[in-house]
């Protein structure tokens, strides 16, 4: 038997890498199991738990895109000018009854279902009227300005799938279709805790040493895009007990648990541990920077992500591995944001390999085209870095230096859906 050598002798085990904590969380996370029934009003941003279909095509019938006179158009097989008689008004809501001749017309505004007998719309500001009679020189053919039956939803056509957002596009679409109620997911309960004896409530007065706690504001607008429901639980001190009592109860009635600060191994770092006594720790501590000592873990049904203190850590933890747990747990699709590749505007001489770092950059746009440049610090406590930036620029495990004019990849802030 060989001696297995003490744990201060074992090279360093090295981290697990971004990709791979996100795939281990894409492959085990699952979502709330609840739907419910709501009206269209209450239902903004929910994931959809049930596929719609086109009970009806839209729009129902061949209608006017504009205000005009409907004809057919086997009248411009004569040439100009055109003097048609006026028969009828086709109004929106109200369709003319009659049916009309070859050589006539009908007045009709836009979204009037098209009298039978026409087949096109001549715009108003080409007609001139008098008396019920028009005289135009313009020509037309079949189906100008006519908008037809289904050109934007089939009848039965497949719409919506179940784990699509309903943002305002899908809900328009759910009503354009005369449905009134969807069946979604229910929003998830999710609490936010920050940690550390150092923090202070703003709005308090200022006492020597304390840091006022920035993170909770932060991650409750992070939050704000999406449907939860947002318990916060204050702040807590760096005891062990606290913090594991304060998660032991809130676990009992959440889907998911934020924490920030506390997650690191110093001695005032109780967050991961007390998760681990109350529960299970899957991951912590990953290859990246900023956000290294990030944590996910499970107390009960209840998913819990310990995120860095330094508020811009905690920012991309959020938006790296929250956003996307966000919405498999609430119903919806693993969310990958677009990468943008863009030329670097600046040199970095050294970058530590196998760990992904993550600069705030802003993109400059001038006659050599787009290129993003880093803020000048690069410290994670650095609010004004979110602030006066764009996006996020990745550098790779594999990357060691970068010199201006190289393409890397860029994350908008826009493309992470979320107010920064
Ligand atoms: P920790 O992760 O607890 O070691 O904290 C790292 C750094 O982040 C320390 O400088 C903390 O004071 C700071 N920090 C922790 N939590 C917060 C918070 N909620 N708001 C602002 N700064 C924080
Ligand atoms: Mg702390």
């Amino acid at each position: 038997m060989t001696d297995t050598p003490p744990d201060c002798f074992s090279p360093p085990k090295p981290l697990m890498t971004e990709a791979d904590a996100l795939t281990a969380l894409k492959s085990t996370l699952r979502p709330v199991e609840e739907h419910e029934t709501r009206p269209l009003h209450e239902a903004a941003g929910l994931y959809l738990s049930q596929p719609i279909r086109a009970p009806r095509a839209v729009p129902a019938h061949d209608n006017a895109a504009v205000d005009g006179y409907a004809v057919h158009s086997s009248i411009f097989n004569k040439p100009p000018p055109y003097r048609l008689p006026v028969v009828g008004t086709a109004w929106a809501g109200k369709p003319l009854e009659t049916s009309v001749g070859p050589a006539e017309a009908a007045r009709i505004f836009t979204g009037a279902v098209m009298p039978s007998g026409t087949d096109c719309v001549l715009m108003q500001e080409h007609v001139s009227a008098q008396n019920n009679l028009i005289e135009f020189s313009v020509n037309g053919r079949e189906g100008l300005n006519r908008r037809l039956a289904g050109e934007d939803t089939g009848l039965n056509e497949a719409v919506l799938e179940r784990g699509d957002r309903l943002g305002a596009a899908a809900l328009a679409t759910v009503a354009s279709l005369g449905i009134g109620e969807v069946s979604v997911y229910r929003p998830l309960r999710v609490a936010v805790l920050s940690t550390g004896d150092e923090l202070a409530e703003p709005g308090m007065a200022y006492r020597p040493g304390t840091v006022y706690d920035s993170n909770r504001p932060l991650l409750r607008a992070l939050l704000s895009t999406y449907p939860v429901a947002l318990t916060d639980l204050g702040s807590a001190a760096d005891t062990r007990s606290e913090v594991e009592r304060l998660l032991e109860t809130a676990a009992r009635t959440h889907d998911l648990l934020i924490t920030s600060g506390g997650a690191s191994t110093g001695e005032g770092d109780h967050v991961t541990s007390a998760v681990q006594s109350a529960g299970e720790l899957h991951l912590w501590r990953l290859a990246i920077k900023p956000g290294k000592p990030i944590g996910f873990g499970q107390i009960g049904a209840c998913t819990v992500v310990c995120l860095p203190g330094n508020p811009v850590a905690a920012f991309t933890g959020f938006v790296l591995f929250i956003r996307p747990m966000l919405s498999r747990l609430g119903g919806g699709p693993w969310t990958v944001p677009r990468v943008w590749r863009v030329k670097a505007g600046f040199d970095l001489k050294a970058k530590k390999p196998g760990r992904c770092d993550y600069l705030r950059g802003s993109l400059i746009s001038d006659e050599t085209g787009t290129h993003v440049i880093k803020f000048p610090k690069d410290g994670s406590a650095l609010l004004s870095s979110l602030r006066h930036s764009d996006g996020l620029i990745r550098l790779p495990e594999d990357c060691t230096a970068l010199s201006a004019g190289e393409m890397v990849d860029f994350i908008p802030y826009t493309e992470l859906g979320v107010p920064v």
